[in-house]
């Protein structure tokens, strides 16, 4: 994931995202000082934060921040950024771009500077005391940048710009920053009349009520619906630990004696398959399945329907056929049309693959005695059998070949290196948040000096999980600022006078994270809200992935993977035996990611009529199930990951990522495509790097994204490549072992072709 910190900032900003300093983290003195018809007093600010910083590409001086600091630097910050909004509104000069625009995206550069090193040290060393800031300021600042977005006087000279633009001499660059800008305030309701905008409050107050009686529902049914059984018997193949854990929570929920197992939110459920006893795993596996439709308190299926019909009557009011087109303007995809039609198309194959799987399986279950046809509760039970027959990997094997500064020296800074001829220089004089923290001077091929990156590698309990990452300071042509950028990971520290090894998952990850900072890095914008990784949700995750190509590429692992004492290189067959164990199992573990994202997208397609006519439970379960069924998925062999009535990500807030579950999935596509790209054209060279920084790295988010990728590729982005990678249809680089080869059963559907 990335820019942990800033999405946490942007969430807090709402649609106003771009109304400065939300996005623009920059350094410089404020703008607003410059303008000669300002007619309001611009507050002058006090403390550290006021001011950029001191040290090289103004780095944060962690030397001088204490946590104290922190609200009262918020509260200054919105008040000088306040004031600056109201001399823009106030500017008696006629609306222009540069007064009106450009003020707006360097306006709020206090706010800006504090909240870029607050949500760091938040995401990577909080404490109690920061995380009482955070919960105070969340809502503050989240009203203060609506304050902006819903400001008619605010939007009248937005407007007047907007409307003038095709008589202006605007870049390219210009005109994106204008029509974000524009859009914002459209999509935050600034067009509509006064009974629109009341309708609107209206449908608001009732998402936000529905929602969260929807995730409280799916929280009830998920505690509600543990599996319980009355002998330890019964739960034969978990570990005596496990057992008893549930003998535990069965007390604790006051069935002392019995056996209690908690459900998870996904559909599957972690413990199916060790569960020996068939019933057992049923009976799991239908209480997740149906926690939320049971017709009790907790069924949330009329809820969902009322949700889906809310949400396409707001977008109605937007003048959008239905809730997905108006989430997505900003997004690559766009309408769901482009999205939907993307899932469409990995269907066949999909459903191929999955009845391929589940012959594999039952021939599984047959040569263990046993008869019966494999449903969803022993997929994974059996599944994991083949696996550990076919691609078992001892972690503790691939571990010695990895070690840290390796990994990152040898490894990521080494591709980078052959790919766009940066070099890295470790530096000592940076003060750092947490001592573990390192920092390099990165240099381009020129020797010019291009950012500062930090590295936050290990996980500690005032880290949250996952890794991410972010700006510490924003490229901008405007205001002279190069790019200081910070990856946070969580992998665990080895004891003391042990080497620091890492798994094969955790060397991808810091290729991956790092190819979020070559995008920072290679940023060559004018506006730092368009700057770097400023990019739409279906787009910022794809050079990310395209960096992971050089962990395994054969230059660069003989360059960093070796034996931390022998110095061998890795076996060529641990990585092949690390790529087929990835091609395994796709047609359940991809499946079920798009089916989710599939219903997604249904629910959000349709247009207020459509969903008004949604209402009943039957009707619910009925939509769910044409919704893929009429594809040709067969959703009792593999339901999605999230059935409607749990989904949590998409029903469970006003907005939260409906529309958006598809994203990853996007990513990718533009991702496994590029590689092929990449390999196609000779891979890790000079020129391929150029071509790609020049193209794609350093366009931030400033032109359309398939203009983007066509410039890159030359032709548009191919779902080809990815169901490749993932085994769905043969072909790809390194082809990893078919697992229907010579288990395919006569009478089996065979491969079927994509298009
Ligand atoms: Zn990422």
């Amino acid at each position: 994931m990335i820019l942990a910190n800033r999405t946490k900032l942007l969430a807090a900003c709402a649609a106003s995202a771009l109304l400065g300093g939300c996005a623009t983290m920059a350094e410089d003195r404020p703008a607003m000082n410059n303008s000669p018809a300002a007619t309001v007093a611009i507050p002058q600010g006090t403390g550290y934060f006021a001011q950029p910083s001191d040290l090289p590409l103004q780095a944060p001086d962690f030397t001088k921040i204490s946590d104290g600091d922190f609200l009262p630097a918020f509260e200054q910050a919105m008040m000088i950024h306040k004031a600056e909004i109201e001399a823009i509104k106030n500017n008696p000069e006629a609306p222009t771009f540069a007064n009106t625009i450009v003020a707006l995206e360097t306006s709020g550069r206090m706010l800006g500077r504090v909240s870029t090193v607050f949500y760091a040290l938040t995401g990577a060393n909080t404490n109690d005391t920061l995380d009482a800031i955070d919960a105070e300021i969340g809502p503050r600042l989240s009203a203060h940048y609506d304050s902006f977005s819903l400001d008619p006087v605010l939007f009248d000279r937005v407007k007047a710009v907007y409307d003038n633009r095709a008589a202006m001499s605007m870049t390219p660059e210009d005109a994106t920053l204008l029509e974000e800008t524009y859009q914002d305030f459209v999509h935050a309701g600034a067009m509509l009349t006064e009974a629109q905008k009341e309708e609107v409050k209206a449908i608001n107050t009732r998402l936000s009520e529905t929602t969260t009686e929807f995730s409280q529902k799916v929280r009830d049914a998920t505690n509600e619906n543990a599996l319980v059984v009355d002998t330890r018997e019964e739960l034969a193949g978990l570990s005596d630990d496990e057992i008893d854990a549930a003998a535990k929570l069965a007390a604790e929920r006051g069935m002392e004696g019995k056996f209690a197992i908690a459900l998870q939110n996904t559909t599957q459920q972690p413990s199916l398959p060790s569960l020996e006893n068939r019933d057992v795993r049923e009976r799991l596996f239908k209480l997740s399945y149906n926690r939320a439709v049971m017709g009790d308190d907790n069924d949330t299926r009329t809820l969902l329907a009322e949700i889906a019909t809310l949400r396409a009557r707001k977008a109605a009011l937007f003048g959008e056929p239905d809730w997905a087109s108006y989430v997505m303007y900003d997004r690559m995809a766009e309408n769901p049309r482009t999205a939907l039609g993307f899932m469409e198309q990995m269907v066949p194959a999909l459903a191929a693959t999955q009845r391929r799987e589940a012959a594999l399986l039952n021939q599984q279950i047959e040569a263990g005695g046993e008869d019966f046809e494999v449903k969803p509760w022993d997929w994974y039970r059996y599944a994991e059998q083949v696996r550990k027959a076919r691609y078992d990997l001892d972690e503790n094997a691939v571990k010695p070949y990895f070690e840290l500064t390796s990994v990152l020296e040898d490894g990521v800074f080494y591709a980078a290196n052959k790919l766009y001829g940066l070099t890295f220089e470790k530096r000592t004089d940076l003060p750092v948040y947490h001592p573990t923290v390192t920092t390099y001077t990165v240099r381009d091929a020129d020797g010019s000096e291009l950012g500062i990156f930090y590295f936050d590698p290990f996980q500690r309990p005032s880290k949250r999980g996952g890794a991410w990452m972010s700006n510490f300071v924003d490229q901008s042509h405007l205001y002279g600022t190069k790019p200081v950028i910070y990856n946070v990971l969580n992998i665990p520290q080895a004891a003391e006078g042990q080497p620091q090894l890492v798994s094969f998952d955790n060397v991808n990850t810091i290729f991956h994270e790092f190819g979020h900072a070559l995008h920072g890095f290679f940023a060559d914008q004018r506006y730092a809200s368009l700057s770097g990784t400023a990019t739409a949700r279906d787009f910022v995750e794809y050079p990310s992935q395209v960096n992971e190509l050089w962990a395994t590429y054969p230059e660069v692992l003989r360059n960093y993977a070796k034996h931390y004492q022998t110095g061998e290189t890795i076996p060529a067959e641990l990585i092949e035996k690390i790529e087929a164990a990835a091609k395994f199992n796709q047609g359940y573990d991809f499946g079920e990611v798009v089916e989710a994202a599939l219903l997604d997208m249904k629910w959000h397609s349709l247009s207020p009529e459509e969903a008004a006519r949604i209402t009943t439970p039957a009707q619910v379960d009925a939509y769910e199930r044409s919704s893929l069924e009429d594809l040709g998925l067969e959703i009792d062999l593999v339901p999605p990951r999230y059935r409607s009535s749990y989904f949590n990500h998409i029903f469970s807030n006003p907005a939260g990522y409906s529309a958006g579950y598809y994203s990853y999935l996007w990513t990718e596509m533009l991702d496994r495509d590029s590689r092929k790209w990449f390999l196609e054209n000779g891979g890790l060279t000079r020129a391929n790097g150029d071509h790609y920084r020049e193209t794609v790295l350093s366009r931030g988010g400033t032109m359309d994204y398939f203009e983007m990728f066509e410039n890159f590729a030359g032709r548009q982005p191919d779902v080809q490549p990815m169901l490749e990678a993932r085994g769905l249809v043969p072909g790809g680089e390194g082809e990893a072992e078919d697992i229907s080869d010579g288990e395919l059963p006569a009478g089996a559907t065979g491969i079927d072709p994509v298009e």
